[in-house]
């Protein structure tokens, strides 16, 4: 780099550490390198973690719901209930098993599924309902549990965002119910692409089946010293499971977790201070009865108070060099979705309206105070030039 010239501040670098790389070479010079001995000992590190009954370590997020739906025997002609604002996986899993997915609009605070709205979609067709905590804001876990138990209803969680928040003093995934993680490059907690599932034994021993080709025996297990070459195959499974390559870069990150979100939680106050007197930007809404995970830091600009909309705001971030992101994309306004169940942008108000003024901020571990002040000035640059001023 030119003296002058500045680097670009990326939205969400992986921090990984020498301790990460080098599990991950030992794993790799050992003689078992797929689900095996790294991937149980991340389970048991994972499931005491976010006090769960049980963990199942799995290639991705997506396959932790899609196995839940699965394992659940949810399929078709049952309805799935759930938000518009997630990402895609959430919902295509529903459509994988032939269920029909029932999309509820967000509250307008945490853009998390309204759950004064849930009981007016449930029908006798209703089977689950998934709950995804965006951004790492929890969902009303209580309300929603009880709308649940009252009509004998699946309760899933797409924790993807959520690794570290609580709920009441309850880690997210401290329920018992299935809970999905993901461990994609740009979360919280990275093994480059993973997933856990937790939930209670009996569930996840089904849900274990379900994930490795249905076999009734763990493959690792048939080749371990006194395995048997014999195994059964009860239903055709998916092949889902965990390696212990991942695993290995999954325990360290673990290990050192608390300090990841100590900084995350550190960056998003800096944020909350810095444009706290703006009123051309509407802050993210904590409620008081959870703990953050810190994962997006997600603003909603006062266009009114804008001489531009999102798309140019973000251009303009851009070109100083700022990393952005949109989350998400309703998932009613996606083609597939709204041919095949034949959606209105307006028929998800709050969803839709949240996302024509959202934006991401960087939010990361690997963040230098400097790159935190160097956003805060372009954010605070780009609403200076483009506040509309009243008429004179
Ligand atoms: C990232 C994400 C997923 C998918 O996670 P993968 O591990 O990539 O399958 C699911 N739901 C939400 C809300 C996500 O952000």
């Amino acid at each position: 780099m030119t003296p002058g010239e500045t680097s670009f501040v990326k939205f969400s670098p992986p921090l990984i550490g020498e301790a990460e790389i080098a599990e991950v070479v030992a794993t790799l010079r050992s003689d078992w390198i797929t689900a095996g001995p790294k991937t149980r000992r991340f389970e048991q590190d994972f499931q005491d973690y976010v006090r769960a009954p049980g963990a199942l370590g799995l290639n991705s997020c997506t396959a932790a719901l899609h196995t839940t739906l699965l394992t659940l025997g949810i399929g078709q002609g049952d309805e799935v209930i759930t938000t518009p604002l997630t990402f895609a996986a959430s919902i295509n899993v529903i459509e994988h098993v032939g269920a029909t997915p029932v999309l509820v609009d967000v509250a307008s605070d945490t853009l998390n599924i309204s759950e004064e709205q849930i009981e007016k979609a449930i029908t006798p067709q209703t089977r689950a309902i998934i709950a995804v905590h965006f951004a790492g804001h929890p969902v009303e876990l209580d309300t929603i549990k009880a709308i649940a138990d009252q009509h004998r209803l699946d309760l899933i969680e797409d924790a993807a965002h959520a690794l570290g928040a609580s709920y009441k003093g309850v880690p997210i995934g401290g329920e018992g119910n299935p809970t999905a993680f993901s461990f994609y490059a740009t979360k919280n907690l990275t093994t480059g692409e993973g997933g856990m599932l937790t939930g209670n034994p009996e569930f996840l021993d089904k849900a274990r089946i379900m994930s490795l080709h249905g076999l009734s025996r763990q493959a690792w297990q048939r080749y371990e010293e006194g395995g048997s070459w014999r195994y059964d195959v009860a239903q055709p499974g998916f092949k889902y499971n965990m390696t212990d390559i991942q695993a290995a870069i999954g325990i360290w990150q673990l290990k050192k977790f608390e300090k990841i979100q100590a900084r995350r939680q550190q960056i998003y106050h800096m944020y909350l201070d810095a444009f706290n007197h703006m009123g051309e930007i509407e802050l993210p809404v904590i409620r008081t009865n959870v703990k953050h995970a810190w994962h997006l830091f997600c603003l909603r600009l006062n266009t009114n108070y804008l001489t531009i909309g999102r798309d140019q705001f973000i251009n303009e971030l851009t070109q100083r060099k700022i990393g952005t992101s949109v989350h998400f994309i309703p998932i009613h306004l996606h083609s597939y979705y709204a041919r095949k169940y034949g959606y209105k942008p307006l028929d998800f108000p709050k969803a839709h309206g949240s996302y024509e003024r959202i934006l991401s901020l960087p939010l990361n571990a690997k963040m230098s105070d400097d790159e935190v002040g160097r956003v805060i000035e372009a954010v605070d640059d780009i609403v200076c030039l483009k506040r509309r001023r009243a008429a004179a």
